[in-house]
This record gives C-alpha cells, sequence and structure tokens, in this order.
C-alpha cells in the first residue's frame, strides 16, 4: 500500500503512513500520542500482535486484510467518548454498504456478515490536558485463508469482492467514512449515531446471552441501543441497559 497515493485519494486531509510490518497499530499510536500534532493514520501490511478487547488477540495474515489506527483528538475529556466504537461501527458499517457489502452490528462494536465476524474495533484513549487522544484501531478480514480460519477458531467472514478491489482506493474510502464520523461525533456524541446504529443491529428482536468471563450476566431479548450507546436488554425482569466494559454478546443457544 502507498502512503501518498491514499492520502491523494482521500478527502479527509489525514497524514497516512504504511509500515511493511508491526506488533501493533494502536500500540504503535497509543506511544506516539502525546507527540501527536493532528490526526495520523497507521497502516500495517502486516502486524504480527493485533490486539481486541479484554486482551484478546486479533489475527491477520498479510496481504489479506486491512489493520490500520487512526489516532483522532477530541476536545472534550474522556467522559465525552462514550459510545465512540460504536460509532465507528456504524461508520464502517455504512462504508461498506456504500461499496456493496451489507454487514450488521453485533454489540458493542464487531462487523458480521451472515453471521460471522468481519471485523474488529478497538477504540484506546489517552487524555491529552483537557482534550483526549482516541486511537480507533481496526481490523478488517478481505480474504481469510483456510490456515488463518483455523488459527481463529471460530466462524470468520470475508469480503473476497472488496479483496479485489484496488487497496488504496478502498483504504482511502474507509478513512473518509471514518473521518466524517469522528467529526460528527466530536460536535454531537453518540446521538448522532444511534438511530443509524439500530437499523444495522444483527440481534434486533432476538434471544441474547450477555456474559461476563465465562459467566452469562443477562438474557433476554435484544432492543438496540440508546443515546450512550448502551444495550437495552428485554429481561423477564423488565428492560436493563448495558455498557458495554468487558461484557460479550452471544446469540442465545449458540
Ligand atoms: P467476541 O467477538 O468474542 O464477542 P469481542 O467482541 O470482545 O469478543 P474482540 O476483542 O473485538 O472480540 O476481538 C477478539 C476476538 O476476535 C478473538 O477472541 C477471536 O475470537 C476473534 N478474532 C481474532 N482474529 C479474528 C479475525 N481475523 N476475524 C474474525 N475474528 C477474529
Amino acid at each position: 500500500m502507498n502512503a501518498a497515493r491514499i492520502a491523494a485519494l482521500s478527502r479527509a486531509g489525514v497524514a497516512v503512513e504504511v509500515v511493511p510490518e508491526t506488533g501493533s497499530t494502536n500500540a504503535d499510536l497509543l506511544a506516539r500520542a502525546a507527540q501527536l500534532e493532528a490526526p495520523l493514520l497507521l497502516i500495517a501490511e502486516h502486524q504480527t500482535a493485533g490486539r481486541g478487547r479484554a486482551g484478546r488477540s486479533w489475527l491477520s495474515a498479510p496481504g489479506h486484510s486491512l489493520t490500520f489506527s487512526l489516532a483522532w483528538r477530541f476536545d472534550g475529556g474522556l467522559h465525552a467518548l462514550t459510545g465512540l466504537p460504536l460509532a465507528v461501527g456504524v461508520a464502517l458499517a455504512e462504508t461498506l454498504g456504500r461499496l456493496g457489502q451489507h454487514v450488521q452490528l453485533k454489540w458493542p462494536n464487531d462487523l458480521l456478515k451472515d453471521g460471522d465476524k468481519l471485523a474488529g474495533i478497538l477504540v484506546e484513549t489517552q487524555p491529552a490536558g483537557g482534550a483526549a487522544w482516541a486511537i480507533v484501531g481496526i481490523g478488517l478480514n478481505l480474504a481469510m485463508p483456510d490456515e488463518l480460519e483455523a488459527r481463529i477458531g471460530r466462524a470468520v467472514a470475508a469480503v473476497p469482492w472488496l479483496a479485489r478491489m484496488d487497496r488504496d482506493t478502498l483504504m482511502a474510502a474507509v478513512l473518509d467514512g471514518l473521518a466524517q464520523a469522528l467529526r460528527e461525533f466530536g460536535a454531537k456524541g453518540f446521538a448522532a449515531f444511534s438511530a443509524r446504529w439500530n437499523l444495522l443491529h444483527a440481534y434486533q428482536g432476538q434471544p441474547v446471552t450477555i456474559i461476563d468471563r465465562g459467566e452469562v450476566l443477562h438474557e433476554g431479548l435484544a432492543a438496540g441501543v440508546d443515546d450512550a450507546g448502551r444495550l437495552l436488554l428485554d429481561t423477564e425482569q423488565g428492560r436493563v441497559r448495558i455498557v458495554a466494559g468487558d461484557v460479550s454478546l452471544r446469540p442465545k443457544n449458540t
């Protein structure tokens, strides 16, 4: 991939760097956040130690995925970033939709295609005076070699049609969708995204369980998200609102 070409194809006005290989683009940008003066997109052709939530791993094979992080500065403090990972999911899903790939969202922030995980999002933050840097990390499967799927150990999705698209053009489209969403989030917060999230919700009205380290915390029907990005769950005891934290959602009986 070519950084200058991606920057030229994009309308976002964001600096772009491409490295052949690194451990984690999120870790690299977090380490640089204190020195950054403007948004920066860091793309790794190969990411060897990709991270998910709660210390989980994101696996990828060179040439078969997009692995990148976008550092973005928000004026409010960390509390203003509630719901940001969900807004990023909306932005990525809408961008893929414009490219002809229809995907759904699993709360809080996974992209699914035909029920299997297509992309992971990890947002990490660093305070900067009264402001905050958000490092928005994304791993998106384009193709899925059998060997990689075996290593991941569960059914996963890919978008082979997009894998055939010029990589720099695809990356520029994703960058533009994200930059626009991050600006909107900065101005209006997650309230500007909740209805859009709900339109893309994979499990609307379906029975799900909420799990914390293997323990079932709640069971109920998933009813979308509120303006703070909390999952609305209709349980036998009534509606509960669940904050993302490190809990995971599973469709019931899978
Ligand atoms: P879950 O997907 O189990 O609900 P999560 O949303 O917290 O958990 P993340 O932290 O976003 O998951 O991503 C890490 C998980 O994603 C890993 O535990 C692994 O199961 C899965 N995974 C790792 N690499 C890939 C990949 N390339 N494609 C799809 N899934 C992957």
